[in-house]
């Protein structure tokens, strides 16, 4: 998979492969310490975690509200990759308010976390599942893959 190539070795890609080929019963507990997300997009990383538990999956249906990052059919489930600034991710210690402008960012913000539950109550009014993964979910690869599948289903 060639979205896999930046975050993981060139031998590793040879184990993932057999690994989505072959399911396991105990995908869960598969090691995930050597993923290199420190520099990795958050979508690159939640394409190869949900490829390496053998999921099945599109990128960039144009054609469904908010244009999700990730698609699957076969579950009917949309994923948004959000980064944590812009999409407002409550708590997070990303998600921080430039001092100057505030008026500005604080409408900017606004706008996009309106504009990000209408997308998502139009999917769901549509039957899609919708999950978000917020940027710093990336960071933690194993956890990010145990929510996921609890999410996704088996
Ligand atoms: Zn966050």
């Amino acid at each position: 998979m060639l979205l896999g190539v930046k975050i993981i070795s060139v031998e590793n890609i040879e184990t993932s492969r057999k690994m989505a080929d072959h399911l396991t019963k105990d995908r869960r507990s598969w090691n995930m310490s050597r993923i290199r997300s420190k520099d990795t997009k958050p979508e690159t990383v939640v394409r190869f975690l949900l490829h390496k538990m053998g999921y099945r999956f599109r990128l960039y249906r144009k054609d469904l509200p908010g244009n999700p990052d990730i698609v699957l059919p076969k579950y009917r489930t949309a994923i948004f990759v959000h980064g944590c600034f812009w999409h407002r991710h409550k708590g997070c210690k990303r998600c921080t308010t430039p001092s100057t402008n505030q008026k500005y960012w604080l409408s900017k913000f606004a706008y996009n976390i309106a504009r990000d539950k209408e997308n998502r109550r139009k999917l769901k009014q549509e039957g899609w599942k919708c999950i978000v993964v917020w940027e710093c979910e990336t960071k933690k690869p194993e956890l990010l893959s145990r929510r996921l599948v609890r999410l996704i289903g088996n």
